[in-house]
């Protein structure tokens, strides 16, 4: 038996996790978060019920595995609890990296940096209670800007127009680069709103960009477009007091100005004209024609990043992968130095952390099953792990100063929440900052004389 180390306990790192103990290994599983799930837990949309639900049991699977020894609460990397020196020199037989893209891409704006301008990634982990985005001012007005269209886009939508506790919102605007047939949204996600969209101003909308989409070739007859990318255009909805989704295509974000208050007023967005690529798609181009969009709330959702502090080698994608011609029929793996030009032996990275906003849970699980292929193959040859105890390095841990949770405190934890949540009527209720979760583990691990 080997100890192999996963960094991360999202779907990618639980699921490599799982295969690595079936197969006789040890598994310390260190999670930043107290609780597992990643985005899984914290991204998904909160109504997904049946889908979190169902998760959460394959992950507590996952976690009941007497080989798997779970560190949530722990963080890998340059200002982490456990630098990847530390992990390094505790001399596991092989490392997994599976945890996620945790940056995003900026914006880059003149003034982005006023109050009500956030990325989708902070917003979506606070509305989902992920401590710290959880107790943020993440607050939202009336007049809110969405950059982008895609999913995660949508469920902003969605939870602004819709589900919001506090909403306020009376207006939602999309602003997109390009136009309606590049929207990226899958139309079961845009149905939830599209009672929301305002049809009037979409026609509109479609009118003020019809000459460029045209010379795109682009068919931007409603029949075309609602069988294509907006089913909303072949529907009629109950007129109803509602607050409203507008689409303002053709656009890029150029400026953000604030108001005396120090939050955002205006959006500037510079026009675009839409080019044909050779080889059918369209691009973006500038012009000089700009617009002043008022709005008091900003959220951008152009993809994510990689964190570099992490520790690990950096290549044009995220963490750098063992290139070749063979990564392109056969996924590499394996991390790389391309400094050294050399694999980091005993080194892997799966899921989103290999590549960044690919797809959905399911594509995340078979990634990290095939990263733990990978690592099961790599053991075969591999020498033997050091001497490593899951209660000696709590115990070294907790003498750094960190507070590492075990999966004992995680069933604690699940009981009182489920306690809390019969106490409330709700179905289920998440504590929504670190603090609250760790004095509630303590006192009932107190209660329970559990040292
Ligand atoms: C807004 C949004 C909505 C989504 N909705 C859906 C949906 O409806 N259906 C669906 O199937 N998919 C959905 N997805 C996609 C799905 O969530 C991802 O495919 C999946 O979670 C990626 O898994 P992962 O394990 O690679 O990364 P993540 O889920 O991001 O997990 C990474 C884990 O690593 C941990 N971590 C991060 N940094 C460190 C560190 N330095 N040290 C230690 N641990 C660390 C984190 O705590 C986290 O637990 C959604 C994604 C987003 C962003």
């Amino acid at each position: 038996m080997k100890t192999v180390f996963v960094v991360g306990a999202g779907p990618a790192g639980l699921f490599a996790a799982q295969k690595i103990a079936l197969s006789g290994h040890q598994v310390f599983l260190f999670n930043r978060d107290i609780k597992p799930g990643g985005l899984a837990e914290y991204g998904i949309y909160p109504l997904k019920d049946k889908m979190k639900f169902g998760l959460r049991k394959q992950f507590a699977k996952v976690l009941a595995l007497p080989n798997v020894h779970y560190f949530g609460h722990v963080k890998i990397g340059e200002q982490g609890d456990l630098t990847l020196a530390d992990l390094r020199a505790m001399n596991p037989a092989a490392m997994v990296f599976a945890c996620g893209a945790q940056g995003y891409n900026a914006l880059g704006l003149p003034g982005e940096e006023c109050f009500g301008v956030y990325s989708a990634k902070d917003f979506v982990y606070g509305y989902n209670q992920l401590p710290p985005y959880a107790t943020r001012d993440l607050s939202t007005g009336k007049r809110v800007a969405i950059i982008g269209m895609g999913n995660v886009a949508a469920d902003i939508m969605r939870w602004l127009l819709r589900d919001c506790p506090d909403r306020q919102t009376e207006e939602v605007i999309v602003v997109a680069r390009r136009g309606p047939y590049e929207a990226k949204f899958d139309k079961k996600e845009i149905e939830h709103v599209e009672e929301y969209i305002s049809r009037q101003d979409f026609l509109r909308e479609l009118d003020r960009i019809r000459p460029i989409c045209e010379a795109c070739n682009q068919d931007l007859s409603l029949e075309k477009l609602g069988e294509s990318t907006f089913p909303f255009l072949t529907k009629t909805f109950p007129a109803e007091d509602r607050p409203k989704l507008t689409f303002r295509f053709l656009s890029s974000p150029k400026e953000v100005i604030a108001g005396p208050d120090g939050r955002i007023e205006k959006l500037v967005v510079t026009e675009n004209n839409l080019v044909l690529r050779a080889d059918g798609s369209t691009a973006a181009r500038a012009t000089d024609r700009t617009a002043v969009l008022d709005v008091d709330t900003l959220i951008f959702a152009i993809g994510d990043k990689h964190d570099p502090s992490v520790g690990l080698p950096m290549g044009p994608d995220g963490y750098a992968t063992r290139p070749g011609p063979d990564s392109l029929k056969e996924p590499a793996y394996e991390a790389w130095d391309p400094a050294r030009n050399e694999s980091l032996h005993g080194i892997f990275v799966a899921g989103w952390a290999r590549r960044a906003s690919t797809g959905l849970v399911g594509i995340a699980r078979h990634d990290g099953e095939e990263g733990a292929k990978k690592v099961l193959e790599y053991l075969q040859d591999a020498p033997e792990s050091g001497e490593l105890s899951p209660e000696a390095l709590v115990a070294a841990l907790q003498a750094k100063g960190a507070t590492p949770i075990t999966k004992q405190d995680l069933e604690i934890l699940g009981r009182i929440e489920e306690q809390q949540a019969r106490q409330r009527n709700l179905t289920s209720f998440k504590y929504s900052d670190d603090d609250t979760m760790l004095q509630a583990i303590q006192s009932e691990r107190e209660t329970l004389s559990i040292r």
